[in-house]
């Protein structure tokens, strides 16, 4: 990628809104990204290689359980800075911004809020220094809008269970030491487990062939026989809302993390427009341009404000679950559609890697599906508006 130039756009003030610590964090997240993952996110997508060597840098910025206690090794922070963080990370990549998402709410979230004083200590530690790299099994080959239909299972064998089964689409799995996976019971009770690299009979082979997030790492997770001990079950949740309750962590996280994509966007497309001449003046001289630009940071700055106001709830613990849907599913559509504007701004140089457009909308075709697909968060709010479930 050419040299990052990025500047963000505030056409609201909106940083009045945040702390001096929000900024804080965010303008060091910012700076690392600029610093690190720039001048090697073009190379490592190009090539499919997820960048390993940013693991440490992503835990000494804070990013891995930024909201979970510091006793734990997380930052202790508030929900606004975890978003930030996430935006921030997107800007640079979707994919960088996965593997901390994944790490923070679908795998440290799950370990601080259903685990066990042992299972706390053990775990969140190292995961928050990045020793550790998580994943979360959820999603099966045959059932991924419908995770209830799943037919991973365990068996209660005394002194551990037996798992069976196979995961599919699992972020970070190929590098993961421990994988928090969703399983049934012999009664048909979704329980959570954390699985240990080297048990026997698990497997995590990698998926290859993606053309978006080709920087993030997605595996399956493969489970003959394997012997999981007891003291490994998540004690303090059943059913399907504790994988939910997951989600709706990583979800949020990515309503902000769509808005860095499509600054980043808009940012190239508005300096492109002005660099670039044709028929002697300026493209963003022309009305046609403007109005792709006008409509972009509209749609940024709601999206900003939609995301703002829902940290401000989730701080106070009142996010509902179809709030966090409407700014996951509002956000990664914007951002993709102004990729997709942005991309034609820059015309032929807009499908190259020396503008970052072609990798973010490839990326937001995996981000728009993942989490809850683009339909069904579109469900959730019909079901919570009408109070008549469509889903089934
Ligand atoms: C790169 C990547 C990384 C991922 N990482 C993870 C991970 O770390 N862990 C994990 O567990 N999963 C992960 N996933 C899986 C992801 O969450 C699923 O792909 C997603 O939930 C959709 O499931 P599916 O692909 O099986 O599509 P399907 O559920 O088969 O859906 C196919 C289409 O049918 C539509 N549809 C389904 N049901 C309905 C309905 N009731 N009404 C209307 N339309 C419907 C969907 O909206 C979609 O358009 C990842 C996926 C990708 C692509």
């Amino acid at each position: 990628m050419a040299q990052d130039r990025f500047q963000a756009p505030d056409y609201y003030q909106l940083d009045e809104l945040l702390t001096d610590e929000h900024k804080l964090i965010r303008d060091t997240v910012r700076a690392w990204v600029k610093k690190e993952v720039s001048p090697i996110i073009e190379e490592a997508c190009q090539k499919c290689e997820f960048p390993k060597h940013l693991v440490k840098g992503l835990a000494e910025i804070g990013a891995f359980g930024p909201y979970i206690p510091v006793e734990y090794g997380g930052g202790g922070l508030d929900q606004i800075s975890y978003g930030l963080i996430m935006q921030e990370l997107e800007r640079g990549d979707s994919g960088l911004r996965s593997t901390a998402s994944v790490q923070s709410s679908l795998v440290m979230y799950p370990i601080y809020t259903y685990g066990s004083e042992e299972q706390r200590k053990k775990y969140l530690p190292k995961l928050a220094s990045g020793e550790w790299l998580g994943c979360f099994g959820l999603t099966e080959p045959d059932h991924g809008s419908n995770p209830n239909g799943m037919v991973t299972n365990i068996k209660d064998k005394g002194d551990h269970y037996v798992l069976n089964g196979a995961k599919m689409w699992i972020s970070n799995a190929p590098f993961a030491q421990i994988a928090v996976v969703w399983a049934k019971d012999e009664e048909g009770v979704i329980r959570g487990l954390i699985v240990e690299r080297g048990m026997k009979g698990f497997t995590t082979p990698e998926t290859h062939g993606k053309w978006s997030l080709r920087a993030s790492a997605t595996g399956e997770l493969v489970f003959d026989n394997v012997q999981v001990p007891k003291e490994n079950l998540l004690p303090n949740v059943k059913g399907l809302k504790g994988p939910l309750g997951c989600l709706n962590s990583a979800r949020f996280g990515i309503s902000w993390g769509a808005i860095g994509a499509a600054m980043d966007c808009y940012d190239s497309a508005l300096r492109y427009s002005k660099e670039r001449k044709q028929f002697g003046r300026p493209i963003g001289g022309f009305q046609l341009q403007q109005k792709k630009l006008a409509e972009m940071i509209t749609e940024i700055t709601k999206a900003q404000l939609l995301t703002w106001r829902l940290g401000v709830l989730k701080n106070e613990n009142r996010a509902t679950p179809a709030q966090i849907s409407m700014a996951k599913r509002n956000n990664v559509n914007m951002a993709l559609e102004i990729a997709r504007e942005a991309r034609q701004i820059h015309g032929g140089m807009g499908i190259t890697g020396e503008y970052p457009i072609m990798r973010h909308m490839m990326n937001l075709e995996s981000v728009i599906t993942y989490e809850g697909t683009h339909d069904i968060h579109l469900l959730i709010t019909g079901m919570d508006v009408t109070g008549e479930n469509a889903f089934s």
